[in-house]
């Protein structure tokens, strides 16, 4: 019979441990409370595991001395230090993608980025005169420019933008919806709730699938103030539809001196059929077509830093740049920064699709992401197998609620571990707690990886991590 008390005896205390040359180095390193719960939560699991196994011979061999517990709560210390929010490895071929963030920004971008996050910036002061400015002020006129609006205001994200706009103009009044577009967006932004938030009266017009002028033009009463045109950008609907365009809806608008607010979702400023994708709607379209205001996002399509943008008519921006919201919904110097480099790429069609990651990955070649599928599943075969490791056609996906209907044709590393020991889902929860963790795509047994979100960097290091969560 094994003594259960005699082994827990053997235990090291706490304080015996913060003395081991080991311990003292590491806490040149790390907080001392960090190092100090680590020893403790070591010195608890070994407590646990002999009272789990009281009676076991192999408790005899347990090795239990204050050097072995100071290795170890140190090893334990430096995997669990560091940030909570840390980069992984996107494998899912998912291009928006919402829960890992959306997407990353441009080089440009991060340079700016890191200048301004790592000392002072005139944010709000006019270098010139010396006097106090607006943050806006960095990115009002280059937004204009490419958009061939009036004005613009940007805000902490396109949920702020179309709230702001309603209150400002419809609270406590009539704004009229087509029923096919009271959307919602992930994350719980639905059309309607944001609507009656903001104090507005939502008025639904025509059916899901068809909304004519005339249902506009009918449900026109002393307490309508605007249209809200809706890009339903996360779903398409085909068949027998029908529905109204800017150019109409504002032509009605200004007979009835009614506003036409439109939310495009993503901010798309290049025409996409060019590069083998759907039409999306374009910012500059709608303002050409006399749509008062438009909304859209930083970090859809445009493929900047999360943030809202309102363009449109100079006198109602500036009726939103003083309403009290403005100051709650604000953006940060951060998110300027980084805005201000993303649109300076949109000067130069060219640049911004060779620039800026998300059009990068839109429009990866098919050949070029075969070779890299193929060079990844070389450096594979070793690890798995020759018979587990195959490239497969497949698909990418645009994501984030973007362009619900393309399917990018990919090449897929798929990777299919038939032994009978082997638990994917005990191995992919070990690539997502690794270091950078892994993400990818798991389709029944077989995990897939996509290069398309991958960068060609991390295409040399996924190997190495694939390979060390397999042992
Ligand atoms: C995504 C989206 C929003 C919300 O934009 P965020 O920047 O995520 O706040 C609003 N409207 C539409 C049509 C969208 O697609």
């Amino acid at each position: 019979m094994v003594d259960k008390e005699s082994i827990l005896q053997k235990l090291p205390a706490v304080d015996r441990v913060m003395q081991e040359p080991i311990i003292k180095r590491l806490q040149e390193e790390l907080p001392r409370s960090i190092v100090l719960t680590s020893i403790r939560n070591t010195i608890e699991s070994y407590r646990a595991y002999i009272a789990d196994h009281r009676g076991d011979k192999e408790l005899l061999s347990l090795e239990l001395t204050p050097l072995l517990i100071a290795k170890e709560a140190a090893e334990n210390a430096r995997e669990n230090a560091g940030n909570s929010l840390k980069p992984v490895i996107n494998a899912t071929g998912v291009i928006i993608h919402t829960n890992l963030g959306r997407v990353p920004l441009c080089k440009t971008a991060l340079n700016a980025l890191t200048d301004v996050a790592s000392g002072y910036s005139n944010l709000e002061l006019l270098l010139e005169t010396g006097k106090r400015g607006s943050r806006q002020m960095h990115l009002e006129s280059l937004i204009c420019e490419l958009t061939g609006a009036e004005a613009a205001f940007v805000l902490n994200n396109n949920a702020a933008a179309v709230y702001i706009a309603l209150n400002t103009f419809a609270a406590g009044k009539e704004i009229i919806v087509s029923r096919g577009q009271l959307v919602e967006i992930g994350g719980s932004f639905r059309i309607p709730e944001i609507i009656s938030t903001g104090g507005v009266k939502l008025v639904e017009i025509g059916t899901t699938n068809k909304t004519y002028l005339s249902d506009y033009r009918d449900a026109i009463t002393g307490e309508t103030a605007a249209f809200l045109k809706v890009h339903t950008s996360n779903y398409h609907m085909v068949g027998f539809t029908a529905t109204v365009d800017t150019s109409d809806l504002s032509e009605l608008a200004r007979e009835f001196a009614l506003l036409l607010i439109e939310d495009l979702g993503s901010g798309v400023l290049f025409d996409l059929s060019r590069y083998g994708l759907p039409p999306e709607p374009l910012v500059q379209d709608s303002i050409s077509s006399g749509a008062d205001l438009v909304t859209f996002s930083g970090d859809k399509l445009l493929g900047g830093p999360q943030a809202g943008v309102v363009v449109g008519n100079k006198d109602l921006v500036s009726l939103i740049r003083s309403n009290q919201l403005a100051r709650i919904l604000r953006v940060d110097k951060f998110t300027v920064a980084a805005l201000e480099a993303t649109l300076q790429l949109y000067l130069d069609e060219d640049m911004a699709i060779s620039d800026i990651p998300v059009w990068q990955m839109l429009t990866a070649g098919k050949e070029e992401l075969k070779k890299r599928a193929k060079k990844i599943a070389r450096n594979l075969a070793d690890v798995f197998g020759n018979s587990s490791i195959s490239v497969v056609e497949g698909m990418s996906k645009v994501g984030g609620g973007a362009l619900p209907t393309v399917e990018l044709p990919t090449s897929l590393v798929a990777i299919n571990v038939n032994k009978e020991h082997f638990n994917v889902e005990k191995y992919t929860k070990k690539l997502r707690t690794g270091n950078p963790p892994v993400i990818l795509r798991l389709k029944q047994n077989t995990m897939l990886i996509d290069p398309r979100t991958i960068t060609v960097e991390q295409d040399k290091c996924l190997p190495d991590l694939l390979k060390n969560a397999f042992k």
